[in-house]
């Protein structure tokens, strides 16, 4: 067996969506695979989980409800390109690849002025700190701790409010593009209570130069969000969290024009659409 998947395996790809496996209620819901969106894809049936990892990180692996059907969980880059791509899959019989298709999404433009050209052309000194907090969000987007999230569709973060900037806008500031947007804006008023969508650890809290006041929730397996321009934080870094629990307030501190929770998802260290968690897509 392990001999003919070495030779099979090595140069086969899987197209697993023609199979007849039992629908799934988490690729009914995250299933956008788009550049900015998830990939739900089957690994077939096995006795134990297969390791995942996709672009050379680990990816998040559940089972399909009460069956022995495995489901990898995977983050699809923003700039990633469309077409065929490819899971790493390991079971303890051998090594195999899985394809998924990336499908094509247009990403809408904002042209934003700001009166303060800080945030525009930040100075050397800035240019510092803005280094130095963004190596410690990047360190803790890698993060794989092995808990399996308590729940992958998540609840919303605030009540109420109006999606003000969707994820993956293209954006101009003063007339100088900038990253696209990495999240998902909710416009809500300073003070409402922003909750945890799913149990976790804290794993930053802080506050920084484009983002205010910042918390990092860590839900395991790679799936790390993240509530910015906070007005106050109710949570210590290390702790856990509980579902539903109230980890601070809305506000507008750091790069921000108006109170609002910037909140990303993100899934084997790609920042991903966080309407999709709250069947709230826009294709
Ligand atoms: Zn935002």
């Amino acid at each position: 067996m392990k001999s003919t998947i070495g030779i099979i395996g090595g140069v086969m790809l899987f197209f697993m969506s023609g199979l007849a496996f039992a629908n799934s209620y988490v690729k009914d819901k995250l299933h956008k695979p788009v550049p900015g969106g998830v990939a739900v894809v089957s690994l077939g049936e096995h006795s134990q989980a297969p390791k995942v990892s996709y672009l050379n990180k680990p990816v998040m692996v559940v089972s399909n409800g009460n069956t022995s059907e495995y489901l990898a969980i995977v983050g699809i880059p923003l700039k990633s390109k469309t077409g065929v791509a490819q899971l790493q899959v390991k079971t303890p019989t051998g090594a195999q690849k899985v394809a998924f298709q990336i499908q094509p999404k247009k990403y809408k433009e904002q042209h934003i002025k700001l009166k303060s050209n800080k945030y525009v052309t930040p100075s050397e000194e800035h240019l510092d700190r803005i280094k130095r907090e963004l190596a410690a969000q990047t360190n803790a987007y890698a993060n794989f701790r092995h808990a399996t999230p308590s729940n992958i569709v998540l609840d919303r973060p605030v009540e109420g409010g109006r999606y003000s900037s969707p994820f993956g806008l293209r954006r101009f500031f003063n007339g100088q593009e900038r990253n696209p947007h990495s999240g998902l804006d909710i416009a809500v008023p300073s003070g409402t209570p922003v909750k945890a969508p799913a149990d976790g650890v804290v794993t930053i809290v802080d506050d920084y130069y484009f983002n205010g006041k910042t918390v990092f929730i860590d839900h395991g397996q790679g799936m790390v969000t993240m509530y910015c321009h906070l007005s106050a934080i109710d949570v210590k870094k290390g702790q856990t969290i509980k579902r539903g629990e109230q980890l601070g307030k809305v506000g507008t501190t750091g790069r921000s024009t108006g109170p609002h929770l910037h909140w990303n998802v993100s899934l084997n260290d790609s920042r991903v659409d966080p309407a999709i968690f709250l069947g709230a897509f826009q294709p």
